[in-house]
């Protein structure tokens, strides 16, 4: 994340800070510690959603706040709810006027919220909806984290509570690395949101700088790694990343991950019709992994209108599976959600 610089005239905002980040700025502002806990806990505990109600501080660093800093408010511009009212789907407004998507999931009774960590894609696979958008900006940390806060608060008015979270929305998340983690750091605080490393699951393209990076920083997190193709050559045809990243180097880093780690990765193969499913390619995508502890999620394809792709039929699908499961594999179908609100990644944006 960039560096704090006070003589900004820009107010800072507070959810882009972690605890040590805030607790610097409160210093230079001659507060210690433990007013920065105090203004923390007032973020995440009580959930100020505006600067007045941090009544619980001394009078003059609410003064202070009110003439320095800011928080992040997204602002509700689509809600739908899928017919079996396991998905609900919101397009929200950044403060600059650009919209992302947040998407909450229930699986056996638990909801799993969606997160977007830039506004569009640069990485332009083909078959994405948000590839297919082109890149706007990254989001901010607190724009990352305003999304939790949103939802934690739609789940509350039903008595209802967020269990996991994935970073599936819109955007690569290690291509804005360091304001994806530092939203994570946010997330994880025992004493803010205190939500457990096994409960999120970071996805990626399969940018190898950032992959080498998460092992360095033994980032405590799940990690999964997109592949859709086993051979450079299929590869390349659906993700472009791919050409700067061959699937050599790229499974090279993902084995320094699982040893730093010790632990797998999920790896997500989208499932095309005639296009990465055949049996050939299951047999490549099983010898690419013999010696990577993997978990394998198979997504049928959700049409966009920007790819002319059909979803694998189910009776393929359990071949493909059968042949990973032969190399010792793992592997599981994930739910297409939401088909009926343009829940895949990017599409509700798209269809605006
Ligand atoms: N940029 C990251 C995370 C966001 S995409 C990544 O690519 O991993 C999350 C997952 O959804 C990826 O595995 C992606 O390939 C998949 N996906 C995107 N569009 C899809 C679509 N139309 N149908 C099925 N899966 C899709
Ligand atoms: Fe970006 Fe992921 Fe979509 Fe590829 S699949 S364009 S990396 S969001």
């Amino acid at each position: 994340m960039q560096p704090i610089s006070l003589t900004d005239t820009q107010p800072i905002n507070l959810h882009d800070l972690t605890l040590p980040e805030l607790t610097a700025v409160c210093q230079t502002w001659g507060y210690s510690a433990y007013h920065a806990e105090q203004i923390w806990l007032g973020l995440y505990q009580n959930d100020a959603t505006e600067l007045s109600q941090l009544s619980h501080l001394r009078g003059d660093l609410q003064q202070k706040l009110a003439e320095e800093a800011t928080l992040t408010t997204l602002r509700q511009q689509v809600a739908i709810d899928s017919s079996d009212g396991l998905t609900r789907k919101f397009l929200l407004a950044l403060p600059d006027g650009q919209t992302i998507e947040t998407v909450l999931m229930q699986f056996k009774g638990r909801w799993t919220a969606c997160v977007s960590t830039q506004v569009g894609c640069a990485m332009g696979c083909v078959f994405c909806a948000t590839g297919q958008m082109g890149f706007t900006r990254h989001l901010t940390p607190g724009e990352i984290v305003g999304q939790i806060l949103f939802v934690n608060r739609k789940l509350a008015e039903t008595g209802e509570a967020l269990r996991n979270i994935v970073f599936m929305g819109m955007g690569e998340p290690l291509h804005n690395y360091d304001h994806t983690m530092a939203a994570i750091d946010i997330l994880l605080h025992p004493k803010g949101l205190s939500i457990a490393p096994k409960h999120i699951t970071v996805s990626t393209v399969g940018v190898v700088p950032g992959i080498l990076k998460l092992a360095e920083e033994k980032r405590p997190f799940r990690l999964a790694v997109s592949l859709h193709g086993a051979t450079d050559e299929d590869r390349q045809k659906l993700v472009p990343p791919a050409r700067r990243w061959p699937l050599a180097v790229l499974i090279d880093a993902c084995r320094t991950y699982t040893q730093a780690l010790n632990r797998h990765i999920f790896f997500e193969w989208t499932l095309i019709e005639d296009e990465n499913d055949t049996p050939e390619q299951a047999h490549a995508l099983g010898q690419l992994l013999q010696d990577v502890p993997s978990h394998i999620n198979l997504i049928p394809l959700n049409p966009t209108v920007g790819y002319n792709g059909r979803p694998t039929q189910r009776p393929q699908v359990k071949q493909f599976q059968a042949i990973l499961a032969d190399y010792g594999i793992p592997s599981t179908v994930r739910q297409r959600r939401g088909i009926d609100i343009a829940a895949g990644c990017g599409q509700l944006k798209a269809a605006q």
